[in-house]
């Protein structure tokens, strides 16, 4: 099946919308949870042991939240490209982003080569 780039851009703009909301969403909710459990902690008399679990939960849930940020970030981003007429085009070289990819992966931002490099870069780092 071939693929054109309008057809994608319109499918993708719908998914992305969905998924920023979705995702501010998960956001939300975390934040709510470890505010709650927070709360619930400095009243109740929780023993020590279970304040170091909960500890490490709310140190997980801001790890969840962090790569949530940066995921909303990106789908903004995208977003954005499709409203200025850039979508579909490498941040990094400028080059076309192959429709596959784009189907694939809405939020993205680099063509493959570049978003290979990115990778090596941090995984370097
Ligand atoms: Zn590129």
């Amino acid at each position: 099946m071939k693929l054109f780039l309008k057809d994608i851009i319109h499918k993708n703009k719908q998914e992305l919308e969905k998924e920023q909301e979705r995702v501010e969403r998960e956001i939300k909710n975390l934040e709510e949870s470890n505010e709650a459990q927070y709360k619930y902690n400095s009243l109740q008399e929780v023993e020590i042991e279970s304040r170091a679990e909960d500890a490490e939960i709310q140190e997980s849930n801001i790890s969840i939240r962090n790569t949530l940020v940066e995921h909303l970030a990106q789908v903004k981003h995208a977003l954005s490209r499709i409203r200025k007429n850039k979508y579909g085009y490498c941040v990094r070289c400028k080059n076309p982003i192959s429709p596959q990819r784009l189907a694939a992966n809405p939020a993205t931002i680099y063509c493959l080569e570049c978003a290979e490099f990115i990778e090596r870069e941090n995984e370097a780092a």
